[in-house]
């Protein structure tokens, strides 16, 4: 827990603002369950700024309104009273704070870049609450505004120790390790203090700790602190987009926390984008120049499309089938064969292959050509493909040799769909030149696995098996199935 000697410190700080009298009240208010529409409007017209901003805010893009407010009534019956408190005390603190003047020695601090980097972190965890359709838009947006807030704090306490700390690095998670060690607590806990110390609800105070400790990647859903621990990655690089291992860190860590993909984020970041200007003007704060935006969000998607992990699947897909058939190939398979017969072998399950092998095949090409021996081969595999589960995995083993992994599937309870697949075979008739009708046959070998477990020592048996029970089929005169037994 935070030393005693700081917390002390941190509470006889004089050069620490204290809070304008109108935030020290809507602070009160909103730690009140029962304060009211009436008294809080009132309160709020006391501060013509604050009004105005409220007012502005409330038609502004990020509140997707019909109406207009004209009065702050009209704006609070908008926004409803807690989006209003929350609001007005985002802009209360953060307009004192920025304001007021650190003590002397801390100038190597500065200020704007500060607030550049909160106000963007508040805006990045507002967007992803907004993309992930969550009811506490102004709680993120608070929270993630007030989150760093110890660094503040920090320097105003002891300017100098903590300005050759902060200086020592520009990464965000080894300056709070270097507080920790120097000083016994770093920002969070400090800002938690100050936090405390101004009465601000302890939800957000809370949130603001919490987001400073890695979430654990449960699916329990997106929640406050989540939003936050990927809003400081997601402000990062928004301010600094040529830095391409921001992009990596953040593009980690909404996928870890958030399980966002590339898509995803890049939808965030145009929210960002809409809400920008109007959070720039509120908060007479710029952000970014208006003429790098446009390159921030085609740079974004640039980055994002190498990370992007359901691209990747498609890409590893495509290098796992047969171009032909669409039969994944033969290194897939047996990749998947050697998994499944080890499952087969720890948990003792059933597990069957067949080699599916056409016949007289080469008589085809040579009858009618290539190409429809080609289409044939694709027939054939979408023939199998409709019958088969998910969970099968049919492969192009070799030319016009087919193997099929049956994971959970016994001997003797294949034989029904073997069967089938050899009749629906039989069943094509594939109308080519308009004329010529082409059929083909099959011979299938088949080889179970929990029939002969003490015979199958490696993957690499079965699939023997499966061939010589096929070589049977072959010599008995094709279009058959044959099992092999080890009796044989
Ligand atoms: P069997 O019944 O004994 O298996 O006779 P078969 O003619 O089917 O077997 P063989 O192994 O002698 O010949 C296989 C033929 O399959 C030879 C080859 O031209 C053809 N083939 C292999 N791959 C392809 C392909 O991708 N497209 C086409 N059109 N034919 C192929
Ligand atoms: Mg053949
Ligand atoms: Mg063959």
């Amino acid at each position: 827990m935070i030393d005693d000697t700081l917390k002390r410190q941190l509470y006889q700080c004089a050069a620490l603002p204290s809070l304008p009298a109108v935030a020290v009240k809507i602070i009160e208010m909103a730690n009140d369950p029962d304060a009211d529409i009436g008294s809080v409007c009132q309160y709020i017209s006391l501060d013509p700024v604050l009004s105005a901003k409220l007012l502005r805010t409330a038609n502004t893009p990020l509140y997707k309104s019909r109406r207009v407010a004209t009065n702050i009534r009209q704006a609070v019956s908008i926004l409803g009273t807690h989006t209003v408190l929350v609001i007005a005390l985002s802009f209360s603190l953060t307009h004192s704070l920025m304001k007021s003047k650190l003590p002397d020695s801390s100038t190597a601090f500065d200020n704007t870049i500060f607030w550049r980097r909160s106000i963007a972190s508040a805006l990045a965890a507002r967007a992803l609450g907004e993309k992930l359709e969550l009811n506490y838009l102004d709680d993120l947006f608070l929270a993630g505004l007030i989150q760093e807030i110890g660094i503040l704090a920090f320097w105003v306490i002891m300017p100098e120790e903590y300005g050759k700390v902060f200086a020592s690095t520009s990464d965000h998670d080894v300056l709070l390790n270097t507080e920790r060690e120097a000083f016994g607590a770093g920002h969070d806990e400090l800002g938690y203090a100050l936090l405390k110390k101004w009465h601000i609800p302890d939800y957000i105070a809370l949130s603001c700790i919490n987001s400073h400790s890695q979430p654990e990647p449960k699916n329990l859903g997106p929640t406050l602190q989540s939003c936050l621990a990927v809003s400081r990655y997601l402000a990062d690089y928004f301010l600094f987009p040529h830095e391409t291992e921001k992009m990596t860190a953040l593009n980690e860590a909404a996928q870890k926390w958030l399980g966002f993909d590339a898509h995803a984020l890049i939808e965030v970041i145009k929210i960002m984008e809409v809400g920008l200007k109007a959070v720039e003007d509120l908060f007479e704060i710029n952000i970014h120049d208006s003429s790098e935006v446009d390159g921030i969000l085609s740079e974004a998607k640039e980055l994002l499309m190498i990370h992007d992990l359901s691209r990747m699947r498609d890409l590893e897909d495509k290098s796992q089938r047969d171009g032909l058939t669409g039969a994944y190939n033969r290194t897939y398979f047996d990749e998947t064969l050697r998994q499944e017969f080890n499952l087969a072998l720890q948990y003792d399950l059933p597990l069957t292959i067949a080699i599916i092998d056409l016949d007289h095949f080469k008589s085809v090409n040579d009858t009618y050509g290539h190409i429809a021996g080609d289409s044939l081969l694709a027939m054939v595999v979408k023939t199998v493909f409709d019958q088969i589960r998910q969970d099968d995995t049919l492969s192009r083993y070799g030319g016009e040799e087919f193997a099929l992994i049956l994971p959970g599937t016994a001997l003797t309870t294949s034989r029904n769909l073997i069967t089938r697949l050899k009749n629906s075979i039989a069943d094509i008739a594939y109308k080519f030149d308009g004329r010529n009708i082409i059929r083909i046959t099959a011979s299938i070998g088949v080889a179970g696995y929990q029939e002969n477990m003490t015979y199958f020592r490696e993957p690499r048996d079965l699939i023997k098996a499966a061939d010589s029970a096929l070589y049977a089929a072959k010599h008995a005169g094709r279009n058959r199935i044959m099992e092999w037994s080890e009796n044989a």
